[in-house]
């Protein structure tokens, strides 16, 4: 297949629809490629469209599932990571959780990152592109065929920054709930962000049910900028006006990511700033926001030389937060033996593991 035609796991059913009219082809034969399609089969596998259909097809659209490359399970607690190959040989990682209310799935949003934040794999090599619709779907996809189990809930938490491929991502969003598809509910995804405010205020007036998720990791702007170029630009007050204009536009709860990095930002002190910050900014009279951190231990990646936080700076970290009115919840780590978070696994591909 030409990979420069329009790719059919990027469509919507109306755009099948109409791809299916413009080569003479019936409007029933759209609705039974697009289920076939969301179910992992390729049109070459679909016996009940002809042949002729098939060729007719192939000529104006292309077709192509994240293949995976590599497959890595937990030995610990079943869950496996993907290293998906792309149509054009470029690789993105999506990772499968198994939890007692069904399988979440991180997927990528790019081939690589272009946020340079300090801690983070993804980044190293910059951007090579963003991920359209149809590669975003089918992550989701494959993992469930490869799997044979449905997966229920998306984070947007691997390779990439989201909100820098916002269009793709929203396209996604609405592809992955339709209920002749994979039919995931909005409620059942969460996007998160290292914090791309003007975005952020875009996505507030989409109307969306998602929850949203912000890479926050240090409470003050010189700390921040340190760690996250992103802040340099969107500095921490104005991600927090954005946040608060979020909640009040959609009503929906957000939840901050606070990696926790020995010496940097795991201090009482650096706590306290954190649970000054959120309620500053976020519970003022008009707005009760129920606020929830999640706090995750660094991943520590070799080329970024920084040290987990120890457990009992993460405890009391934790419990800081607590005494504030902030519920805390310290990430459970899945997938040790896997190195289950996402960069890791892109970077190491070609070398020895
Ligand atoms: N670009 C988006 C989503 C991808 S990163 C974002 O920034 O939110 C998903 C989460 O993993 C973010 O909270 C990110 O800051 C965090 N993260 C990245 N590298 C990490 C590492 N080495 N250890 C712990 N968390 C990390």
């Amino acid at each position: 297949m030409n990979n420069n035609l329009p790719s059919l796991l990027s469509m919507s059913r109306e755009e099948l629809c109409e791809l299916m009219i413009s080569i003479g082809e019936p409007k029933y034969r759209a609705e039974q490629l697009f289920v076939q399609l969301h179910r992992g089969l390729s049109p070459d596998e679909m016996t009940n469209i002809g042949k002729a259909t098939r060729e007719k097809l192939a000529a104006v659209a292309s077709y192509h599932l994240p293949r995976p490359k590599r497959r890595l399970v937990s030995a610990i607690d079943g869950t496996v990571k993907y290293l998906f190959e792309l149509a054009d040989g470029n690789c993105v990682e999506s990772v499968v959780m198994k939890y007692e209310h069904g399988n979440t799935i991180c997927i990528s949003s790019q081939v690589g990152c272009r946020m340079g934040c300090k801690f983070c794999a993804s980044t190293i090599g910059g951007k090579v592109r963003d991920l359209d619709a149809g590669e975003l779907l089918g992550q989701v996809i494959a993992a469930q065929k490869d799997s044979n189990e449905r997966i229920s809930n998306i984070v947007m938490m691997g390779i990439g920054e989201p909100l820098d491929n916002y269009d793709n991502v929203l396209k996604f969003l609405r592809l992955v709930g339709d209920e002749k598809g994979i039919c995931i509910g909005q409620r059942h995804i969460s996007l998160s962000t290292c914090g791309i405010v003007p975005k952020i205020y875009e996505l507030a007036k989409e109307n969306l049910q998602i929850t949203l998720s912000i890479s926050l990791h240090a409470a003050d702007d010189t700390t921040r900028s340190a760690i996250m170029p992103v802040n340099n630009k969107w500095g921490v007050e104005e991600l927090m006006r954005a946040c608060k204009d979020y909640y009040s536009a959609s009503g929906r709860r957000i939840s901050f990511e606070y990696t926790l990095i020995s010496g940097k930002n795991d201090s009482r002190k650096s706590a306290l700033a954190l649970a000054e910050l959120l309620n500053r900014s976020l519970r003022t009279r008009s707005s009760t926001m129920p606020i929830h951190v999640n706090l995750i231990p660094v991943n520590e990646v070799e080329e970024t030389g920084f040290v987990r936080a120890d457990d009992s700076a993460i405890r009391t970290f934790a419990k800081t937060l607590e005494s504030k009115g902030i519920r805390a919840t310290v990430r459970r780590k899945l997938g040790a033996d896997i190195n289950a978070s996402c960069g890791q696994l892109r970077r190491a591909d070609g070398k020895e593991l």
